[in-house]
Order: C-alpha cells, then structure tokens, then sequence
C-alpha cells in the first residue's frame, strides 16, 4: 500500500504507509484502530524491519552488496527479508523451525531465498544458533536477528509509530501489540512514551505463552495455535522491556479464533490470528477506559492487523476450533 501517486521505482518503496482503520466493535467513545499490515508488498508487517534493518546494514558495512543475510525466522520476517534482500543486491538463507505456514515457507523460496528447517521441538533457540554457525561459515554475511536486534524496534519507531500519530493528531491514549520479538511494542512504546509519557501499553500474548515471566508470574508453558506471537523461552526475547509496559493480556486461542471469525464476517477483515488476540486486547483496553475504569491520556486505542489469514488457509483457520491446526 501506499499514498504515492507517482510511479515508484521498486516495490521497496512500497512498504508502510498502511491504512489505520477503525475496529466497528470498538466503543464511540474510545475508538480502537488498527494499522492494516497485509497492505505491505510482502503481505505482512514484517516488511517494515525486512526493509529497515537491510538499508541500515549495508550502510553500517555489515555486509556488503553481493554478501547474504541469514535469519532465523518463523516465516513473515523471511518474506519481508527476501523482498528488500532481492532489491538491495542481497542473497538470502533462512532457518525456519518446521512448524511454521508452508505458505510462508513456499514465499520465501518464490522470492529467490533459500529456506533450511530446523525440527520444531528444538524451538526458535536452535534455529538462532544455526543461523550463526551458517554464517561464520561464509564471507560477507551478517545475522540480522530480528530478537536482539535494536533495528527491530526501531523500523517501529521510525515508520509504524509516526504514521499512527499523524494519522490521528497525535492524539494516542494506548498501544497494544502482540509480541513475537516485541520490536513492534517496543519501537511504537517508545515513540509514544516520549510524546505522552502516560500513553497506556498493552502487551498480547496467546495463553499457554511465557512473557509473563518478564513480570516475575509462573506461567504453566502450554503449545497454543496462534501464530507469530508468544514465547516458550523468554531469553531469546532480548528486545523486550517489561519496564514499558503496564499490562500484558494473554489470549486463549479459542477467543482468538471466533474474533477471527468475527472480523471476517461482521468487519471485512482476512486477518490471522495474532490480529484477532491484537483486536480482543485492544477492544478490552478501550471498553474499560469507555467504562470510566482506565485513565488514558486520549480517548483512542491503536493496535496493529500484522497480516492476513489467507496466509494460513492450508491450517484451518476459517474451520472449526477443533480443526483450526494453529
Ligand atoms: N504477528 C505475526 C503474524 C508475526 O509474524 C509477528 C512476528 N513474529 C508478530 C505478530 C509479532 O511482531 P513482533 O515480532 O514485532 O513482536
């Protein structure tokens, strides 16, 4: 998606620019919007920091024009890698854990990248080290890691956050996001943080994930179906600050699944499901600031639909609970 009216050279110039739309169940009062992600080329937020971290590591001399960038990545940040990576003179390899979306796998390799699995119970941890011994393996090649990376956080911060605040005068009383590597929460957080230091942030996870752990609570780890958000390790989420946020909500899978039905069928949205556990979360914050129960500095909530569910048909997820195969 984008505002340009002039012809663009590549789709590169394609990414952000999103559409900020308002969520119809949200209250009158404190309208909740989300940033339509699956506007960008690569069909996911993830284009953002595919783009971002890319530019700004050849500019660094991280690697140089010709050289390959390796990923551990559960699918969505291979693809955005893959778009800038094939634009800027780039080969790409990514390690996927076996779990994830064969569509996003089958994109990845459209894009020209090279995909290696790596076995699904030996988590994302495994999939980062691979990814290192790859790359110390060849000349001119560099491990972005979108987990620790602070480009991550700050694709965020420099293109996400500041469309939202122009998009809406400024006036943001909540940002609630899903973390996966929290670059998302933690690049719109800070953003607006030093705009209105009151701005309430709102951190989504599946139930059955382990960021509360950040905020010294057991977590019972349980496998859950929602796709893109959550951890089973909180040490891999290097990016993510607990300090910065004031609550995290924890969505059951089968919430997530009917709002995705819901979304679909009452508001036109083919959003997955991290955008489903993003709009139940948003929904509550504002609900209880329309309910005089949560003070925010505006009367607006912001959240992000990070990509679509035509992503994960082959899984189910427009099916039965039962059937939906997360
Ligand atoms: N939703 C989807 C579908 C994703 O792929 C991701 C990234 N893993 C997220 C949400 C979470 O984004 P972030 O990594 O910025 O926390």
């Amino acid at each position: 998606m984008t505002t340009h009216r002039e012809p663009l050279p590549s789709v590169l110039e394609t990414v952000g620019e999103t559409p900020l739309v308002r969520v119809q169940a949200s209250p009158d009062a404190v309208p909740v919007y989300a940033k339509l992600e699956s506007f960008n080329p690569g069909a996911s937020i993830k284009d953002r920091i595919g783009k971002h971290m890319l530019e700004r590591m050849l500019e660094r001399g991280d690697v140089d024009p010709g050289g390959t960038i390796i990923e551990p990545t559960a699918g969505n940040t291979g693809i955005g890698i893959a778009v800038a990576a094939g634009r800027l003179d780039l080969e790409a390899v990514f390690v996927v854990p076996e779990r994830f979306s064969v569509e996003k796998q089958q994109l990845m390799r459209a894009l020209g990248a090279e995909v290696i699995n790596t076995p699904t119970e030996d988590g994302m941890g495994y999939a980062i080290e691979r990814a290192h011994e790859l790359a110390s393996e060849l000349d001119n090649a560099a491990v972005p890691q979108q987990f620790s990376n602070p480009l991550n956080a700050e694709a965020h911060y420099e293109t996400t956050a500041p469309e939202v605040d122009e998009a809406l005068d400024g006036e943001v009383g909540a940002v609630v996001a899903g973390c996966g590597t929290g670059g998302t929460l933690m690049g719109m957080a800070d953003y607006f943080h030093e705009r209105e230091p009151g701005t309430f942030v709102g951190a989504v996870e599946p139930e059955g994930s382990a960021y509360r752990e950040f905020f010294d609570e057991d977590v019972e780890h349980e496998e859950y179906k929602t796709e893109g958000i959550g951890t089973h390790d909180i040490s891999t989420n290097v990016l993510f600050d607990p300090e910065k946020v004031d609550e995290i909500f924890s969505i059951p899978d089968r919430d997530t699944h009917e709002e995705m039905g819901r979304l679909a069928a009452e508001e036109g949205h083919l959003v997955a499901s991290s955008s489903a556990a993003n709009s139940l979360a948003a929904l509550e914050v504002a609900e209880r600031a329309a309910g005089g129960e949560l003070d925010l500095p505006y009367d607006s909530v912001v959240t992000v639909f990070p990509d679509s569910s035509e992503r994960y048909l082959s899984k189910g997820v427009y099916r039965s609970y039962e059937e939906w195969e997360g």
